[in-house]
């Protein structure tokens, strides 16, 4: 069921995050059934922080895996089990790490030595005891992912060859305890081999981190990383072919260490498809021979679909969503209400003739959308977020006023800056 966009923008109002509830639970139901039974699938809020957006997933089975005091209080504010959330991410502060033990998170991946002694540091004075997985930065270069994350010096976990060798030191801590390794490949894999490949080495990974330091493994997190197609030469992940792969991965595994909790985690793959970025026109021109249509969203709210950062400028889809129209006649270039030529949502992209007033819609924006943004840029602030579940929308997450752009601001009045005789 295609979604009513007029209707939408009409009460919502643009620019705007649409939402569509069941394809994210379809999205996510496709993970689920793929994934072997025992890998459990932690949902990385960092994707789409949305409470509601998390709510639903976490119905439909998703664990958390949260990386900051926002996220945190999210998903137990949504009613997360403590046992079902992990917390990760370099450079975590002392309120962070206190709350994770106060809330009894299944685990705090720590992701260096430095940083373990201060986990231990703090669940003794907190007079508990908290489980931890060290996060390991792996030798090998992984397959096929768009972003790195090991293979390489980074700034996160320990290197691998460092852990192998740190003999008995994993066990001296004796109140955060380590039981157990994560590894993130990478992230917008679409080869289901390489993401097969990656979690075979996690795995072995984890038996000879466990054999050379001594270690137990109550769980092991061999990170996820599976990509959606935005681009028109990339296709769909073979989820069938990846659905194997895993169940031969893990089956290996699983005959070793029967009782070690198997976790993955998602954010882009159940989160992407679902949602729309839904734009006004405000008005139309022709430059040069060129045509634009300036439209009420931009980079401030969608960074990912503007390019910022990456190389080559390329268009997420985007399509004409308040009428029915004709084919395509020609580029046209989706610019924004900032004050910047890169403020560019699509460019040279095939459009109907597009007029005053039209919405337009970049699709696959359900994932690093608003929170991945520059918001604050020129004082727009977030857009208003809608999920519509069976064909009923919900507002859930309003849009910043001025005021709230402003009200952190503070006006000093320093009393000795008037030039003198003035
Ligand atoms: C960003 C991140 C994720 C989520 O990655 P996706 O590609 O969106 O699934 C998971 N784990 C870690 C450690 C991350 O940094």
């Amino acid at each position: 069921m295609s979604l009513d966009f007029h209707a939408l923008a009409a009460e919502f109002g643009t620019p705007l995050y649409v939402y569509d509830g069941d394809v994210l639970l379809d999205d996510f139901s496709t993970l689920r059934a793929l994934a072997p039974e025992p890998l459990e699938i932690f949902y990385s809020l960092k994707a789409n922080p949305n409470i509601t957006v998390f709510d639903l997933l976490r119905r439909a089975g998703a664990r958390a895996e949260v990386s900051s005091l926002a996220e945190l209080r999210t998903v137990l504010k949504a009613g997360a089990a403590p046992e079902n959330i992990i917390f990760l991410g370099p450079g975590k502060n002392e309120a962070e790490l206190t709350a994770c033990l106060d809330a009894g998170v299944y685990a705090i991946v720590a992701e260096s030595f430095e940083e373990l002694e201060l986990i231990d540091e703090l669940t003794e004075e907190s007079g508990r005891r908290q489980r931890v997985l060290l996060r390991i930065n792996p030798a090998r270069p992984p397959s096929a992912a768009r972003l790195t994350m090991g293979g390489k010096p980074r700034q996160f976990g320990v290197d691998e060859e460092l852990v192998l060798s740190s003999g008995s030191r994993l066990r001296e801590f004796t109140h955060a305890c380590v039981r157990g390794v994560h590894a993130y490949l990478g992230t917008r894999i679409l080869d289901a081999k390489a993401v097969a490949d990656n979690t075979r080495y996690v795995l072995d990974l984890a038996l000879r981190v466990a054999e050379s330091t001594g270690i137990p493994l109550d769980a092991v997190d061999i990170g996820g990383g599976l990509g959606v197609p935005y681009f028109e030469n990339e296709t769909e992940l073979d989820v069938e072919q990846l659905g194997v792969e895993l169940d031969q991965a893990v089956d290996t595994f699983r005959s070793m260490r029967p009782n070690t909790r198997l976790i993955m985690e998602a954010g882009r793959f159940p989160t992407a498809r679902c949602g729309t970025y839904l734009v006004s026109v405000r008005s139309v021109k022709r430059s040069l021979g060129e045509d634009f249509a300036i439209t009420d969203g931009g980079t401030h709210q969608h960074m990912a679909a503007v390019g910022v950062g990456s190389f080559v400028k390329r268009n997420f889809p985007v399509a004409l969503l308040s009428r029915e129209t004709d084919e395509p006649t020609g580029p046209w270039h989706l610019t924004g209400p900032l004050c910047t030529p890169n403020d560019v949502i699509a460019k040279n992209a095939q459009l109907p003739p597009l007029r005053k007033g039209d919405l337009v819609g970049v699709l696959m924006s359900g994932a690093y959308g608003p929170t991945a943004s520059p918001g604050l840029f020129l004082g727009h602030g977030h857009p208003a977020e809608v999920v519509v579940l069976g064909g009923v929308p919900r507002l859930v997450r309003d849009r910043d006023t001025v005021d709230d752009v402003l009200a952190r601001q503070i006006l000093c009045e320093f009393p000795d800056t008037t030039p003198n005789g003035k």
